[in-house]
């Protein structure tokens, strides 16, 4: 059979047998509202609130602060205009950062339209964002930070726990979106200090569709959807308790692999890494060398798109994604990897790797071989590449 090699988890992760499992029987037999008072929907109701119980102890929250969503893209729409709205009365300014997920600048953006001012702060080569410089940004209008704990694109990790300190000092609402890192590093409300916080089912091995925010007790926040009582009346609608379920289900097994899971990613990842730089030249590493997700590789290679690479991997059974063009379905190279300073040509030649789960040494072997000779025979056909060479050549002389 052709072994399909995945390497694409920052997008989205397979859904892990045993969670699957656990939400089949929420689509048969105990299919009762969780609303409801008589024993089927009491039984679905108790599957929700163990399930809220798991995602809690997973970043150490109390499971009423546990609000179930949609995914990472309401969960951010929610804490940031929940946050924005109900604070309106204190001020109106928010600070995030450039490289933010697009469910947070683009929310940020809509804002922007309805009188919010958003100070976008720059990151250094590595992504990473300065603490100083949120200190800096900080107004008597402040009501809000919201900057990511992991990069999707680069894997920077973020000082968090600083931004978190600063915030709680000038009694600022913190919000993090920790969709990259829950399930993947040690998250804990309390010591990074944040007030709010983004869960997505299936980037932790959990199903589409479904996540949830974490809002900590006594912060105000708008209600995001109107109608019924669900969720303390802040988020209603029909609980969509399969999906529920599953993700209580995978963050409980996202806690008891991630000893095992740290380390043995982190290799496979270093790796990847050395192995690239080993049999390709004029490649750069994009994002933090170590301050970096166990799964993500980023590189760039000089002359070529990361998007025919993409293609050509594709035809070795490679899945994996660039930071340019057509994922977006726009011709903008990523904005994550020009706020690093990249030029165009850079960003468009990107090519990232994030493992997962079910990836071993020979998928990361089979990689380090088809790589080299995939970006030798783009680089042949490349005139960029060559007129660069020339130019070496010229300087050298
Ligand atoms: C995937 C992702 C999201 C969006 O989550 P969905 O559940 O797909 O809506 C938000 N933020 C980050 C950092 C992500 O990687």
């Amino acid at each position: 059979m052709f072994k399909v090699i995945y390497l694409d988890h920052a997008a989205t992760t397979p859904t892990d047998p045993e969670v699957v499992q656990a939400m089949l029987p929420y689509f048969t037999d105990r299919f009762g509202s969780a609303s409801t008072i008589y024993s089927l929907g009491k039984e679905t109701r108790s599957a929700v609130e163990a399930a809220r119980e798991q995602v809690a102890k997973l970043i150490g929250a109390r499971p009423d602060e546990i609000y179930f969503t949609s995914g990472g893209t309401e969960s951010d729409n929610w804490a940031i205009t929940g946050a924005a709205f109900a604070n309106e009365s204190k001020g109106n300014h928010i600070i995030t950062s450039k490289i933010e997920h697009h469910a947070v600048l683009e929310t940020c953006h809509f804002l922007e339209k309805r009188g919010f001012k958003v100070t976008y702060l720059p990151v250094d080569a590595d992504g990473m964002v300065d603490p100083d410089d949120v200190r800096k940004a900080i107004t008597d209008k402040t009501i809000l930070i919201s900057i990511m704990h992991a990069n999707n694109e680069i894997g920077t990790i973020q000082p968090v726990e600083e931004i978190g300190k600063i915030a709680r000092e000038r009694k600022i609402i913190f919000h993090t979106d920790t969709v990259q890192t829950v399930g993947s590093i040690p998250v804990d409300v309390n010591a990074i200090g944040c007030d709010a916080l983004s869960i997505s089912a299936h980037k932790l091995y959990g199903p589409k569709g479904v996540g949830a925010m974490y809002l900590r007790k006594g912060t105000k926040i708008q209600r995001f959807m109107h109608g019924g009582g669900q969720e303390s009346n802040k988020r209603a609608g029909t609980h969509n308790v399969p999906g529920i379920v599953g993700l209580g289900k995978a963050a409980e097994l996202a806690g008891k692999s991630m000893d095992e899971s740290i380390p043995r990613l982190t290799g496979l990842r270093d790796k990847l890494i050395d192995g690239i730089f080993e049999r390709i030249s004029d490649v750069r590493l994009n994002g933090h060398r170590t301050k970096r997700l166990p799964n993500n590789v980023n590189v760039s290679f000089d002359g070529i798109e990361g998007e025919s690479i993409i293609l050509l991997l594709d035809m070795h059974g490679i899945c994996a994604s660039s930071g340019s063009a057509c994922t977006s379905g726009s011709l903008d190279p990523s904005h994550v990897l020009m706020a690093l300073g990249l030029k165009h040509e850079e960003a468009h030649g990107s090519l990232r790797l994030t493992l997962g789960r079910e990836n071993t040494d020979w998928d990361v072997k089979n990689v380090l071989e088809a790589l080299p000779i995939i970006v030798e025979r783009l680089r042949m056909m490349s005139p960029l590449y060559a007129a660069k060479k020339a130019e070496i050549a010229a300087s050298v002389k």
